[in-house]
């Protein structure tokens, strides 16, 4: 594999970043995923305005849109993957001691790899969740490299047999630790909004307008753990997992365990829409 580093296209046995970068020491830094279809990005204008989102929030200086459009070209160019996943570190760069505030101006590093990706072109078999309280920071909104709340819930939820936490905030449902969750109810489309307490996934905005132009009438708006009990459909999202039913949350099935009508069709619209990028 061909990754990127500040510049230099090299193996990623080649790559060296310093023990003072503010990412290894601080997670300073944040981040981007995007899909990659027979060697196409998948939404990768709204992937870099996100990725500018996040570094304006840390405070990284603004860098030229078509920087990041080139880079991923290259980076699929360079690379032998037709399905994968397009992996973009930004931090806040490397200092020349360990302190909380930088001493010096300092440049991002720049780091961007590819690995491979399992694409469905049916709706996946549902999957269980755990039901979790929610113990990351205020700012869930930034993408940020810091994962250490998402990773011990992770593992949580891991040990309980499930494949993702439910995460809620005294009761308000926010996201999983990688994902965004949907439920259905009386055929409406119900999801948390894009607030400070979630991650506004790419997949999620996607999802939405599927929907809408599905004529699925959708809300944002938050949701209790208490109404988990009385939905009809539940699903997540994220890049890799495109939508994920889930038949299962803590020792409840969700509908009949099964992939619900409403989720079926949003998933095939989903298909059909990478369908339509590949044919481009
Ligand atoms: N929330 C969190 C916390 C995530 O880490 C992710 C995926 N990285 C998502 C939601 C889904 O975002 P996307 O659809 O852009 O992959």
């Amino acid at each position: 594999d061909i990754i990127y580093l500040n510049g230099d296209w090299i193996t990623s046995e080649d790559a060296k970043v310093s023990v003072f970068d503010r990412g290894f020491l601080f997670a300073d830094g944040v981040y981007e995923v995007i899909p990659v279809y027979q060697r196409r990005p998948f939404l990768l204008e709204l992937h870099i305005q996100r990725l500018q989102r996040s570094a304006e929030a840390i405070g990284i200086t603004f860098i030229e849109a078509n920087y990041w459009y080139q880079l991923v070209d290259e980076l699929i160019d360079r690379n032998n993957y037709d399905n994968g996943l397009v992996y973009i570190q930004l931090t806040f760069g490397a200092d020349s001691q360990r302190s909380h505030l930088p001493t010096q101006p300092l440049s991002p590093t720049i780091y961007a790899s590819m690995s491979s990706l399992h694409v469905h072109w049916d709706t996946p078999i549902p999957v269980k969740v755990a039901v979790l309280e929610d113990i990351r920071w205020q700012r869930c909104d930034i993408k940020s490299i810091s994962l250490l709340g998402n990773i011990m819930l992770k593992r949580e939820a891991a040990k309980l047999g499930a494949f993702e936490p439910l995460l809620h905030r005294h009761g308000r449902i926010t996201e999983g630790a990688s994902c965004n969750y949907f439920m259905v109810k009386n055929g409406h489309l119900y999801t948390p909004p894009a607030d400070h307490l979630i991650l506004a996934g790419i997949t999620r905005t996607w999802v939405i307008q599927l929907a809408k132009s599905l004529a699925i009438e959708v809300h944002e708006e938050p949701m209790n753990v208490n109404e988990l009990q009385h939905v009809d459909e539940v699903f997540l999202t994220s890049s890799s997992r495109e939508v994920q039913p889930v038949g299962q949350i803590d020792d409840i099935i969700v509908g009949n365990g099964q992939c619900g009508a409403i989720t079926a069709q949003i998933a095939e619209a989903f298909h059909a829409s990478k369908r339509h990028l590949i044919q481009e």
